[in-house]
């Protein structure tokens, strides 16, 4: 179809980051697409996929030249998201959440924590990203995790939840508290803690109505002794550290929604072309052609969107806020939206046959539903474009 051709053509990729993308399609249809409704079933982590993307040396994408990687554009590394997540949503955030993790440590990093975590990025360890508590979700800020200086150590105590690739990370970047600042908002801070830290305990992994493939833990953290040359940043530099990853996962997790959007789209209108009542292809009837027009329309939007974060991104948008903070909003907020809406109706459009596990929307519905609530809810994206309309005073 030209209007996906050319949405595709969209992204302002080198001829070296074409050919990567090339792979990437590639290995999304032929090793993770077969894959993916059996992990869905079995909901174990995706070993295979991980292989096959480290086969490709995807991490290294991501890392700087000067810390083992290849140092593409954010547009490139966006592409790959949504090829990945298109051919399996869980293993498509299992490795943004990756990037999540470690673009803060590439911003922010002291050479030394640089030299030290990111070849082995590159070269394909997993990372998480661990803000959320049980307590303390869309209001981060009330987080209660704490970070006791002694000596060269920060003892962390507290816990996280719901935290993707928790249970299987490598490296674990966790926001809490530094227990000498007494100011709330100020004393969020950011430490990395390596797998096999003493201390660091992994309480369960959940059963969940999507993504069931990808891992979501509840860690604890008790009495974890963590290296204080581990800390990203200064004590109290947390909240706005947190602040810049959020814009770059934003995208990231608008680029994942768009993939299942596309995936849900492709089946829907391929169904539509086949079956038959009232001796007419489903897609000739107009009221379908209208939905139809509507949902195209939204997808081809969202995606130039996306297309413009990128292009902020790597023409070198300021790290810290506001940053591209409301564009980002702006895109999480749409994409996952049009990924649930687009998704229903692509179960709808398959009639009964779509309530079946046999038919791949049964699962895009499923996996869709998480991006409207992770990232921020879309509630809290929603406040967070109004109010930046607000005057000063
Ligand atoms: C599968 C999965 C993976 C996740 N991965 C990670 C991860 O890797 N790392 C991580 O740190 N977190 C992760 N999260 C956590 C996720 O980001 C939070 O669930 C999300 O931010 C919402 O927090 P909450 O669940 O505590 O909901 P709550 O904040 O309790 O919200 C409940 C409801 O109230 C609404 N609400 C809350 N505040 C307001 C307000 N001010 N105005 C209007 N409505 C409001 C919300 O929009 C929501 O509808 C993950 C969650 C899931 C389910």
């Amino acid at each position: 179809m030209i209007l996906f051709d050319r949405l595709d053509a969209l992204p302002p990729l080198s001829p070296e980051e074409r050919l990567l993308l090339d792979s990437v399609t590639a290995m999304a249809r032929d090793e993770i697409a077969p894959r993916a409704a059996q992990y869905d079933r079995s909901a174990l982590f995706p070993w295979e996929n991980i292989k096959a993307i480290n086969g490709l040396g995807l991490n290294a994408m991501f890392v700087p030249e000067a810390y083992g990687g290849a140092g593409l554009s954010y547009a490139a590394y966006l592409a790959c998201v949504q090829e990945i997540s298109a051919a399996c949503a869980s293993t498509g955030i299992i490795w943004a959440t990756n990037f999540h993790a470690t673009k803060p440590l590439i911003d922010f990093g002291t050479e030394e924590q640089k030299q030290r975590l990111l070849p082995r990025v590159a070269a394909g360890a997993i990372a998480a990203l661990a803000i959320t508590e049980p307590a303390a979700g869309s209001d981060a800020t009330g987080m209660t995790t704490r970070f006791a200086p002694d000596g060269d150590t920060v003892v962390v105590s507290g816990g996280k939840t719901f935290i993707s690739n928790g249970d299987v990370a490598d490296v674990i970047l966790v926001f809490g508290k530094w227990s000498q600042i007494a100011e709330p908002r100020q004393a969020i801070s950011a430490i990395l803690i390596e797998k096999g830290t003493p201390g660091l305990k992994i309480l369960r992994t959940e059963d969940k109505l999507g993504h069931r493939a990808a891992s979501t833990a509840a860690l604890a953290f008790e009495d974890c002794r963590v290296r204080r040359d581990n800390l990203l940043g200064e004590p109290g530099e947390g909240l706005a550290l947190m602040l810049a990853a959020l814009n770059k996962s934003r995208p990231s997790v608008a680029a994942h929604a768009l993939g299942i959007a596309r995936a849900a789209f492709a089946d829907a209108v391929r169904y539509i072309n086949e079956r038959r009542q009232s001796g007419r292809r489903i897609i000739e009837f107009q009221g379908i052609q209208f939905l139809l027009a509507d949902l195209a329309t939204d997808l081809a939007m969202c995606e130039a969107w996306l297309w413009h974060v990128a292009r902020l991104v790597d023409e070198g948008a300021a790290d810290l806020a506001p940053g591209i903070a409301v564009e980002a909003s702006m895109l999480k907020l749409r994409a996952s939206d049009l990924a649930m809406r687009i998704a229903t109706e692509a179960v709808q459009l398959h009639g009964g046959y779509g309530y079946l596990k046999e038919y791949r929307v049964e699962r895009l519905l499923r996996d869709a539903k998480i991006t409207q609530i992770w990232e921020g809810t879309n509630q809290i994206h929603r406040q967070l474009i109004g109010r930046s309309f607000i005057a000063r005073q």
